[in-house]
Formats: C-alpha cells, structure tokens, sequence
C-alpha cells in the first residue's frame, strides 16, 4: 500500500499550550499589560442596543465573581462543583461572556444550546449532557421550564437548577428593566456577583487542559444530535492557530457579534479570538437587517462574523442604502459555501457606496464543530484572485483527501476526496457515544469530516461535495431527527429529509420527502398537495424555527433506500432536482 499523501499547513506552527482557556484569555502574560496583553481599561463587550460596556478588567472581575457566587450559593454549590456540566440556553447578550467565562473560572463544562430550541429538542441536550444547571433569559424561562416538568424533575427542584439572565444590566452600568414576574423566586445571575471573588481561576494544567470545556452539538456524518467534547487545548490552540490569517489587532477595529454564541463559530470567532487580540465586540442579540447597518453605523463596527444568507441580505437590501457602512473593511463568512459570485455582488454594492474608495475585504473560512471549528481560513490578501476557495490548511494541522471510507486510497492531486483532519482543535471525541467516535476518528486520530474537498497546486482548498447526511439551514440540523418527529405523525409510514440548495438565499432549506400510511388517500395531485401542506404546518408544532420544512415536503409512494436500509438521499437530491426543474 502507497503511504498516505498528508498535507501540512504553509503556516508557521505554534508551540501548544497545556492550560485553561480562561487562563489563556486572562492571565497577563506582559507585566505592562493589564489584562492577556491589553490594557485592563479596553472595552471588551458592548451592547448593540444600550451601549453598555463592560472592560477587559470589569470582566475579568465579574466572571471571578460568579465563579464564587456558583460555588458558594446555596442553590449552586451542591451542583456547581469542578467537571460538573452547566446549560446555557440564551441568544447574545452582555451577560453570555460573563455567564461563560465564570463558568470556566469555576471549573465547570459549558453545553451551549441553540435559543430556538423547543422544549422536547432542549430536554434532550440537558439529559444527555449530564447538565445540573441551566442558564436562560426570562424569554426562555417557560420553554425551560416546561422541559423540567417533561423530563420529570419536580418544580421546586426544577427552580433551584435555573439561573436567570435578564434584561436589567446595571451591573454592567446600563440600563435598569423591569423584571418578569415569571422570574420572581428564581436565582439572577446579578445574585452570584455579590458574594464574593475567587482569588484565582481552577487551573488546568498539563494533562488537565484535555479535559473537556464545551459540548456542542453535532449531528457529524449520520444519525442523532451527539455532544461534541471540546477541551481546552482544543480552544487554546485554535485561538493560536487563527492568529495571522484572522487578524484583529489594528488600533480601532470593532467586531459586530451577530452570530450565535451558541454554536462553536461564535464563541471562537467572536467571544475567545476577538478578546484575545484586543477586539472589542459589539453583540447584537437578533439578526435584522436595518438593526445590523444601523449598528454597524453607529459603533463605527469594522468587522464582522457573517453567514452567506447575510450576504444575500447585503447585496440586495436598501438599509444597507440607508446606512453609513463606510467603516466596514472586512466580512468574514463561514458555515456554509460562499460563491464567488455574491461576495463579488456585495464588495461591489459596498464599495459603490463609497465612490469605490477603501479597503473591503469579503472572505471565507471552513470547519466544523468537531475541529474547534476553524480548519481552513482564505486570507484577505487572496481573497478576489482566489474567491470561492476555503483557503489554505491552518498551522498545526495536517490533512488527507481520501477516496475510500477506511482512507487506503488517496485522491491523486488535484481530485476531489473526502477531506480527514489531524491536530490539536480535533475534539476528543463524542460525548458517551464510542462506537460514533470510532466511526469518526481513526486510530490515528485523523478525523472525517464528511465533505469532500481539492486542493489546487497552491495549496488552497475548495469545498466541492458534502458525503454526510447534514443539513444547513441557520445552524446544522441531522436529517434523522426530523425524519423521526415525522415517523410520529399518525399519517406518516415512513419520512426522509434532504437538504434543497436555494441559490436565492444562498442556504440550503429542508425538504422532506413522505409515504402517506394510506397510499389511497393521497391518488390525486390535490389530495397530495393538501397532505404535503399539512405536514409543513404540523411540523412547525414539533420543531424550532429553522428546522421549518421550508422546501416543502413531497409526497411519494417509496422512500428510496439500499439494501441495507439506509435512505438514499442523493435519489432524493436528484427527484427533487428534476420537480424544481419542471416548476
Ligand atoms: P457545523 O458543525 O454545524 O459547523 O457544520 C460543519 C459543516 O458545515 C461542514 O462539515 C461543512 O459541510 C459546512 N461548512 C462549513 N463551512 C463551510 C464552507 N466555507 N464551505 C462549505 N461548507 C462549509
């Protein structure tokens, strides 16, 4: 057998660190620096709707202190102890930094949780997390609490596992907001922060630091959500690995925090990265058009974090006519493929507006929750000549392009294989789930990612296929959880779900396809029509919001499988090409 052809990163590599990453994004490592190499007195996150600010000290002060009030309450500290698991189900909000980081000081895991999560979908993440705690906004506070009572937890010890995070932010010196009287009895977050402060972080050092800091979750190549462990040395070093290609020192640069902090691409991007180069990041809780030029306009924001459906909105919506977008000089997208074709739309439009003067960088990068995220960055400097491209392999890591699923067989250069991932920001592994993590990472620790790549002769790579079964629509959604809320309808025999590329909004949206259980009530076109209609509406009952069967639902007679029973959802890719085609 040929010896595997592994590429390595054009990138200088980075000595790994073995520490918490709280210790990482704190601990001063100059003695003319106040707080990780920056002064202390630097806004480190901002408000989007108040303009509250809380300091690179100031936070370092606040997530001490709630690290002290989690082990000290009488609510918290029988649960809040080192390794146990803390829920955080919360759109952006100033509080999430502080809730965040004060839970790593005290020595906790994080499992972030999609906001828009039903209670049946957040009940599963909080069970199979292992989670004791929960962190929610009093918008959240009834999904959560109707999870408590599905999962069987009584109301009274429902109501010492919540920590509230609401509106009122004057203890970040904003303003004050009344309170819901749903939240009345219940544990606030400002609650923890007067108690006292730990005199320092709990460490983990050496072997500690691969012990796991956050669980996401995944869907990876097939099946259910999984927990995602990711350690601290995974989040240390993609902080280190990130550095020269996504740069953010220059004096006045200003992050817009737009995207979810629950999802892995937020918290690096936009909570540990920015913070580490000294990068304030205004945070926005919802994404509106009109409100994110505005913000833009008003905190003179230089950077941000977007997704292609953003794009879609730049390139064609008139608030960005409205707005002063002049201080805009680079957008980052990631998540999703982003064509060529709409970052040219959106750099022109911009630039436009500008007499065609300055700088606008529009670029992409790769990844995915299971490698922390970011493996792949397509530098500003390439980012016209090679529009399209994922970019080049980030330092410390290596890379194979395979063509078969036991990785015996290269893809020879310039062919499209499966792209497998070696390094540090590699997770290690799913949470209670051995049989999927072996099915995802080698014994050599090359992890699958399931899409398939090329690498052109430069060494940039193109994302050209996906061989996993994932959809994205707003955030990854598996296909077999939907197909299982629709073998659930009473009417439904047997479901498959496919993921419809929608050029106009640049995603994909999910389309199911179903088998009525009664063949006969469904012969006519109407009555198909009228059950696939049902379906759509019926699902929205189940589900959140970007799990919405937006590309409709067909009704068909067999759900093409193989012999083995897996459904063949490139059948369904084509079917549902040719029905677009027909209109
Ligand atoms: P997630 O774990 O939710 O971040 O999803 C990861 C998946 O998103 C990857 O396996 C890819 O299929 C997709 N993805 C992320 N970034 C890109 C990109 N720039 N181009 C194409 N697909 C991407």
């Amino acid at each position: 057998m040929a010896p595997p052809q592994i590429y390595t990163s054009p990138y200088p590599s980075h000595p790994i660190r073995s520490t918490s990453v709280w210790t990482r994004l704190f601990a001063s490592r100059d003695a003319s620096a106040d707080v990780g190499g920056y002064p202390g007195s630097l806004p480190a996150f901002i408000d989007a709707d108040s303009g509250a600010t809380i300091t690179r000290a100031q936070l370092v002060h606040l997530t001490l202190s709630f690290a002290y009030g989690l082990k000290h309450h009488p609510n918290t500290s029988p649960v809040a102890t080192r390794g146990s698991t803390v829920l955080i189900f919360s759109p952006n909000s100033l509080a999430w930094p502080v809730v965040l980081f004060g839970s790593v000081a005290a020595g906790l895991r994080c499992t972030l949780a999609n906001s828009a999560y039903t209670r049946t979908e957040l009940a599963f993440q909080y069970s199979d997390s292992g989670a004791t705690l929960i962190m929610t906004t009093e918008d959240g506070l009834s999904v959560v609490q109707e999870m408590f009572a599905e999962i069987g937890i009584a109301k009274e010890d429902a109501a010492k596992r919540i920590i509230v995070l609401s509106k009122d932010l004057r203890w970040a010196g904003g303003p004050s907001a009344p309170r819901s009287p749903a939240s009345n009895g219940l544990l606030k977050m400002e609650d923890l922060l007067d108690r006292g402060k730990l005199d320092q972080e709990e460490k983990f050092e050496g072997s500690d630091a691969l012990e796991t800091l956050y669980i996401c979750y995944s869907s990876g190549t097939t099946g259910k959500p999984k927990g995602v462990e990711t350690t601290h040395q995974n989040m240390t070093t993609l902080i280190d690995i990130v550095s020269a290609p996504f740069d953010l020192r220059a004096k006045g640069t200003v992050m817009l925090g737009i995207l979810p902090f629950y999802h892995i691409y937020g918290i690096a991007k936009l909570v540990h990265a920015p913070f580490c180069q000294g990068c304030p990041v205004v945070i926005q809780t919802k994404f509106e058009p009109e409100k994110f030029c505005s913000v833009i306009q008003r905190f003179r924001v230089t950077h941000a974090l977007v997704v292609p459906p953003v794009l879609v909105i730049l390139a064609r919506h008139p608030a960005v006519d409205q707005y002063d977008m002049s201080t805009v000089r680079y957008l980052f997208s990631g998540a999703a493929p982003l064509g060529a074709p709409l970052a040219k739309q959106v750099k022109e439009r911009l630039l436009a507006k500008r007499g065609g003067r300055g700088d606008l960088v529009i670029t992409q990068g790769y990844g995915l929750t299971e490698t922390s995220p970011t493996t792949h960055i397509l530098e500003g400097a390439d980012s016209d000549r090679k529009m399209g491209s994922i970019g080049k392999l980030l330092p410390n890591l290596e890379a194979r392009l395979v063509e078969d699923d036991e990785g015996k067989v290269d893809a020879a250069p310039g062919e499209p294989g499966e792209l497998w991932i070696r390094g540090k920001t590699v997770m290690k592994g799913y949470l209670n789930n051995p049989s999927a993590t072996e099915n995802s990472i080698t014994p050599d620790r090359w992890f699958k990612t399931g899409d398939v790549a090329v690498r052109d002769k430069e060494g940039y790579y193109y994302i050209v296929d996906r061989r996993k079964e994932l959809i994205k629509y707003k955030a990854s959604m598996p296909p077999a959880e939907l197909e299982s809320v629709l073998l659930s309808h009473p009417d439904i025999a047997d479901a498959a779900v496919i993921g419809l590329y929608s050029a106009k909004e640049a995603t994909e949206l999910p389309r199911a396809y179903v088998v009525h259980a009664h063949l006969e009530k469904v012969k006519s076109a109407q009555a198909k029509a009228e059950f696939a209609r049902s379906v759509v509406k019926w699902i929205e009952s189940k589900v959140a919001r970007h799990k919405y069967l937006r590309g409709g639902v067909g009704v068909i007679e067999i759900i093409p499988k193989s012999a083995a029973g897996k459904i063949l959802r490139r059948e369904l890719r084509e079917l549902a090409k040719r029905e677009a085609e027909q209109g």
